[in-house]
């Protein structure tokens, strides 16, 4: 499904967020930048060691103490077939009294704000923190799409952001969202 943004597209699919061809994907990392399971274990499983040693470099240049939520750095894609890697922190779910939409939309709007930057034009976005972070999809999926429409909406530089969500359910609530949200801000 695809919506259009300005003059860009919103695509959701469902599918494997390490196959897509990309200018970049965005990983849902976690602070130490090292790795972990999930969307991490499969980008740096699949991107090979590259990846991880340029994380490294990362921390230790500048971010010694880990990379806060909602920031967002860069590696090149190593064996994958998107050209770089976006490594975001999305916040850990703690029953929602504790920033955690605004954490969530920064982790969003930080990783489009780098590619930009960059100069790329293509950018894929799992479902950060529904996973090992335990954050509610349903919600999750509205400060999701939500920032990358509102991003869009300001901003021309970007070709197409797709969401890869890994299940159909995932995909129908995304898509739940996405609906609305293009119902409210654009009809
Ligand atoms: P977090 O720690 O931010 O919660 P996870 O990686 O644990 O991140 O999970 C985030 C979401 O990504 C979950 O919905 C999970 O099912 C999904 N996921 C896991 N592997 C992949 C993949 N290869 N491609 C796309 N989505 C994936």
């Amino acid at each position: 499904m695809e919506f259009r943004i300005g003059n860009a597209t919103l695509q959701l699919i469902k599918g494997d967020l390490t196959e897509q061809e990309t200018d970049a994907l965005v990983n849902a990392a976690n602070a130490t930048l090292l790795g972990g399971g999930g969307v991490d274990g499969a980008i740096h499983s699949k991107g090979g060691s590259k990846i991880l040693e340029e994380c490294k470099q990362i921390r230790a240049k500048e971010w010694p103490d880990g990379l806060p939520t909602g920031n967002a750095v860069i590696t090149t894609g190593g064996n994958l077939r998107a050209k770089y890697v976006i490594h975001t922190v999305g916040p850990i779910w703690r029953g929602g009294f504790y920033d955690e939409a605004k954490l969530l939309r920064r982790a969003y709007w930080n990783s489009l704000k780098l590619s930009v930057a960059k100069g790329l034009q293509t950018v894929a976005f799992p479902s950060i923190s529904t996973g090992a972070y335990g954050y509610p999809v349903g919600e999750a999926s509205r400060v999701a799409v939500g920032a990358v429409v509102d991003f869009l909406s300001q901003e021309n530089k970007l070709e197409r952001v797709i969401f890869v969500l890994f299940t159909k359910e995932t995909l129908e609530i995304y898509l739940r969202a996405a609906h609305a949200e293009v119902q409210e801000k654009f009809l």
